[in-house]
């Protein structure tokens, strides 16, 4: 017999969350502030305005606000495509057959097909605020370019794209949805930036990283007047936005007076995992409640599990400022995996930190095992996942089969951060039976970590 909880639980439109929740207002240990890489000091909100907009530089650096109001005008653009639901999967546990229930938040409910339309609202929000003309970003996998060019469409902001060559190759179509959308997208690494023709130099032949990409968009950005840099992940304030997705959650679950027991969500560069902790985390961290929560990262780029807590640079030109975080060494240019939203060498400072002092867990997983898990979720509950969403599910059915070995009724909540329409290269892969492991090695990874800039924070 099924329980009283509906296979979708919804919110309504007056039950959004109407602020944000800043995270590290309640961390005992704060995130280490971001360094100058030419002073090796924190660096000051003056210093951090030529590159981002103004509003979120404050959001950046701001370690005590607790709650932040959201924007009437975002508030409302939340509105086409919020709250989203929070989805018990029913047919998954069947097909299970474990005694945990499995609960999913999907945020793959808009054109961009993630979470990533979270935060590039609010990011092109204060960009137009400042009455600036455009902002220029990379893009990995595609999702976050997809989701800024929807945002700056909406509000009749310039759009510039350096896109990951992988991913440009991989995924024309991405492509062509963000020059729908207005955006102008260039392969990285490019010709068409000193820092671009420099790595091509060195790596000729690079299919790209995200750390490549970021050295670009900068450039350009601090080039041209009236521009500024927005990032999709990592940043303070891009978990500040996402937290949206754990707020909605935490309604959603306490209507019904259900208690996470596992929360998981997939781990790039932690945006999402850190929306979704966020409210769960805050009653962590202040002894109200407990949680295990669980960062399921690729073992191509596992960062967390293989990584060191460091500073390091945030891209691969080395002109970004340095970030403290579990990192692979900026020089780590992972293979060419299938879940370009996870190729990020590096990991938000707050979700480091957290980790490092033990209030969560991670987990590397294997890109084969990843599409086994979403096949199966395609298949039981119809939604065709994003591959950086599955890596969420292989640990979400893993912590679910082992309920079922001890009869536990467990409460698991995960992600599912977007769909993957534009991953069929992917997936083809996996039902031709040619999609392989791609592992570092461990002299591949002292290599990158060896090359770690000296700071004696
Ligand atoms: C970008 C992306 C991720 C990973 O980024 P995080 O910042 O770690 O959340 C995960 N899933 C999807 C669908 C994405 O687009």
């Amino acid at each position: 017999m099924k329980d009283k909880i509906p296979y979708k639980i919804y919110l309504n439109e007056d039950e959004m969350p109407t602020h944000w929740y800043n995270l590290r207002a309640d961390m005992k240990n704060k995130p280490s502030p971001l360094l100058n890489p030419a002073t090796g000091k924190p660096l000051k909100a003056g210093e951090l305005t030529p590159i981002f907009c103004e509003e979120l530089v404050k959001q950046e650096l701001d370690d005590t606000t607790p709650f932040i109001e959201i924007p009437k005008e975002i508030r409302d653009f939340y509105k086409m495509y919020r709250p989203s639901p929070l989805v018990r999967a029913y047919c998954l546990e069947e097909a299970l057959d474990t005694p945990a229930k499995i609960y999913y938040k999907f945020e793959g409910n808009n054109t961009s097909g993630s979470h990533k339309l979270n935060s590039a609202i609010a990011q092109a929000y204060y960009a137009k605020k400042q009455g600036l003309k455009g902002v220029t970003t990379e893009t990995g996998a595609g999702q976050w370019g997809t989701a800024l060019s929807m945002a700056c469409a909406y509000l009749n902001l310039d759009c510039k794209v350096f896109m990951v060559k992988i991913s440009y190759e991989q995924k024309p179509f991405r492509r062509e949805v963000m020059r729908t959308y207005g955006a102008s997208v260039v392969p990285s690494p490019s010709e068409a930036t000193e820092v671009g023709r420099k790595i091509l130099a060195e790596h000729p032949g690079t299919t790209g990283s995200l750390g490549c990409a970021i050295s670009e968009a900068v450039e350009v950005a601090v080039k041209n007047p009236g521009y500024r840099y927005v990032l999709g992940s990592v940043l303070n304030q891009v978990l500040l936005h996402q937290s949206i997705i754990g707020l909605e959650t935490k309604t959603a679950l306490d209507k019904y007076d259900v208690k996470p027991d596992i929360i998981i969500g997939c781990a790039g560069g932690g945006s999402n995992l850190g929306g979704l902790i966020a409210p769960f985390m805050r009653e962590k961290l202040r002894g109200e409640a407990d949680y295990r929560i669980i960062a399921v990262e690729p073992a191509s780029c596992p960062s967390f599990t293989r990584g060191t807590f460091a500073y390091d640079f945030a891209d691969t030109g080395m002109i970004c400022p340095l970030a403290k975080m579990y990192t692979l060494g900026s020089s780590f240019i992972p293979s060419a995996n299938h879940a370009g939203g996870l190729r990020f060498h590096g990991m938000s400072t707050i979700l480091s930190q957290l980790y490092h002092d033990g209030y969560m867990e991670a987990v590397a997983v294997e890109q084969t095992s990843v599409f086994e898990a979403a096949v199966q979720f395609a298949r039981t509950e119809g939604i065709l996942p994003a591959p950086e969403s599955s890596h969420a599910i292989r640990t979400a059915i893993d912590e679910a089969l082992k309920c079922k070995k001890t009869g536990e009724e467990k409460n698991i909540v995960f992600g599912l951060t977007g769909t993957g329409y534009f991953d069929l290269v992917a997936y083809q892969k996996y039902n031709d039976g040619t999609m392989t492991d791609e592992i570092p090695t461990d002299e591949e990874i002292a290599a990158s970590i060896a090359r770690l800039p000296k700071v004696d924070a």
